[in-house]
């Protein structure tokens, strides 16, 4: 928080606190300035910051002139209070005195100009000081890394190495604190080359064992994106807080290596040395949620119940996201209720579990109910505002709230809002307005923008666009073979097979390999992966059977395969086979022999649904009469009575 003063002077024409005069009777000699200073060190050190700067100020008064001990807390002060007049009219008078070159006033003087913001002025005095000690060159650096101005801290760090190289063997002038906020500037920056030299250096200098530094180098490491180093840093650790734990969950959970989130967890349970905290927990259900290992989660759930949790905003807001994303809807809006207290993050959650499940008109209302209540929606609760209006095509809504955004709550609209404009006009068949709306971007659109309007040239089968989109998404995004896979159905609804063959051979040419799909269930709390053709999994021979069974009841349905999605050499029937085993089929038809009937089956697929396994998993929850509820890359899609909540729009 920053107080400022409009003058120094000011302060003097406050009235008088009763503070004060508790200190004037305790410190009786007011002609001495020793006994000022005192005053001053004390009410500084007790927090009392602005007392302090009164008292300081109030020397004159008295006829008193400060003395080079009476300026180091009068300075502190006004760091505490970032109080940048009062602290450079101190510094004036400092100079006038000559105190300026004590080794405790100028540290004080830089520590304040940083605590302040003013790093040129900062900078400035820390090039005049004769002496430099460490204290004075972490402060600078820590300064450069607070504004957010890290390649200078680096800059200066490497200075400090030259500096040190020069004195005698033994004078140290770099501390595990310069050492800790300089890797904390190197994972701003995700700087591989100065984090791996720091690393080093450390490790030389035997600073490698304290806790605080090896979390600081693990965190360095995973904003790198080296996960498995900072994973051989957490291993090496010879003690580990919670905070490492914490952090080493949390790299996992982020970058989706949500399983290994997971085993960390279950070690640090076993391991019994810390307690879990409520970040732990929360950065576990952000795992639950990626894996929709719902059993998981609900079990986090009830231990975040039992240690009286679920009030505190932040883990309450990470409940409500993992019940959404593992398909429970009415569980997450139970959880959100229940909260006493919410912010933007717990509203922005509900709607936009709300509209992944195409539930846009809950999702709105959820929203206007958060208006109502004052909160002020922000960027993110647009994207999830506008998300929901595309999932279930509520176009009107849709422009409604992307023009408000602008006019009423000055937020531009960034390219997550435009992406799902594009989405929601291009599934509403208007093409041509979602390409104009791209071309009078103000940003560059990227290639989710694109992407949206190519799948919905898919849907509405227009090869102009299409062809315009694809161009496009070839430039971004050169090695996702999804756009090719794409334009080429686009083709083949068109029936130009020439165009079909020469996308195929353009992916072979280019070396694009289709991303692996796979498809997760959880069954008793345990976790089964699912990829095509999969014959790794013990029960595969019961699996394929059962598909075999269900494969003729779905053809006396009237199923027939869509095999054009297969960009094979291969015969129909080949190609026939190929569409039974794709793991999203292999995960339905696991979760149905596993479960007694009428439970409703959860898969969680990677990719987008593809169109036969679509209209296939239809026909399925009509057959075996129950709910099959896909979670894709884009959305959910609850199966049932031969319907999908999304409408066949996807
Ligand atoms: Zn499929
Ligand atoms: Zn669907």
């Amino acid at each position: 928080m920053r107080r400022f003063f409009s003058t120094p002077t000011n302060l003097l024409s406050r009235p008088p606190n009763p503070n004060l005069s508790i200190f004037f009777n305790k410190y009786i000699d007011k002609t001495q300035i020793y006994s000022w200073n005192s005053a001053i060190a004390d009410l500084a050190r007790s927090g009392n910051s602005l007392e302090a700067l009164i008292t300081f100020f109030s020397l004159g008064k008295f006829s008193l002139k400060p003395n080079f001990s009476s300026f180091p807390c009068a300075i502190k002060s006004c760091a505490d209070l970032s109080a940048l007049k009062p602290g450079k009219q101190i510094h004036l008078q400092a100079l006038i005195l000559g105190f300026e070159s004590d080794v405790f006033i100028s540290s004080a003087l830089l520590d304040m100009y940083v605590e302040c913001g003013e790093l040129d002025d900062a900078r400035k005095l820390f090039d005049e000081i004769p002496h430099r000690n460490v204290v004075s060159w972490t402060s600078m650096i820590k300064g450069y890394v607070q504004n957010d101005k890290n390649h200078q801290a680096l800059l200066l760090f490497k200075k400090l190495l030259i500096d040190e190289s020069e004195r005698d063997v033994g004078d140290f002038l770099v501390d595990n604190v310069a050492a800790v906020t300089v890797l904390s500037a190197c994972s701003r920056v995700s700087e591989m080359r100065m984090t791996r030299g720091v690393h080093g250096f450390l490790v030389k200098r035997g600073f490698e064992g304290d806790v605080g530094v090896g979390n600081t180098l693990m965190d360095a490491y995973a904003k790198c994106r080296d996960l498995s180093i900072a994973r051989k840093v957490f291993d090496e650790m010879p003690e580990r807080d919670v905070v490492s734990w914490n952090s080493m969950i949390a790299v996992y959970a982020q970058d989706g290596h949500s399983a290994e989130a997971l085993k960390v967890f279950s070690q640090m349970l076993g391991g019994r040395d810390v307690d879990y905290n409520a970040v732990t927990l929360s950065t576990v259900l952000l795992a639950c949620a990626h894996l929709g290992a719902l059993q998981l989660g609900k079990c986090i759930h009830d231990q975040v119940i039992r240690m009286g949790l679920e009030e505190n905003v932040f883990v309450g807001t990470s409940v409500i996201d993992m019940y959404c994303k593992c398909g429970r809807v009415e569980m997450a809006r139970g959880a959100f209720d229940r909260m006493k207290e919410k912010n933007i993050k717990s509203w922005t959650a509900m709607v936009a579990g709300y509209g992944m499940h195409g539930r846009g008109k809950e999702a709105l209302e959820v929203f206007y109910k958060m208006q109502a209540e004052g909160v002020k929606p922000n960027y993110i609760t647009f994207v999830s505002v506008l998300a929901s209006c595309s999932h279930a095509g509520l176009v009107e809504e849709g422009w409604h709230w992307f023009n408000t955004m602008r006019e009423e709550f000055k937020i531009d609209p960034g390219v997550e809002h435009y992406a799902c404009m594009v989405d929601l006009l291009g599934r509403a068949g208007c093409l041509n307005e979602a390409y104009d709306l791209i071309k009078r971007m103000k940003i560059r659109p990227d290639f989710v923008v694109w992407g949206a309007l190519l799948a919905a040239c898919r849907i509405h089968k227009n090869v102009e666009l299409g062809e315009i989109s694809a161009r496009k998404l070839f430039a971004l995004d050169p090695k996702n073979c999804g756009y090719y896979v794409l334009l080429s159905n686009i083709y083949a609804d068109a029936r130009r097979w020439d165009d079909v063959e020469r996308m195929r051979v353009l992916m072979k040419n280019r070396g694009l390999v289709k991303a692996p799909g796979y498809s997760l269930v959880e069954l008793k709390s345990k976790i089964h992966v699912f990829l095509v053709g999969d014959r790794k999994h013990p029960q595969h021979e019961e699996i394929y059977q059962y598909l075999e069974t269900l494969y003729v009841k779905m053809k006396d349905a009237g199923y027939v395969p869509d095999t054009r999605l297969v960009l094979h050499d291969v015969d129909q029937e080949e190609k026939e086979t190929i569409l039974r085993v794709h793991s999203e089929k292999l995960a339905v038809a696991f979760g149905i022999i596993n479960t007694v009937p009428g439970t409703t089956i959860h898969v969680i697929k990677n990719l987008r649904v593809c169109g036969d396994c679509h209209t296939a998993i239809k026909l399925i929850a009509k057959i075996v009469d129950r709910e099959i509820v896909v979670r894709d890359s884009n959305r959910f899609h609850h199966f049932k009575g031969g319907f999908c909540s999304c409408g066949d729009y996807w």
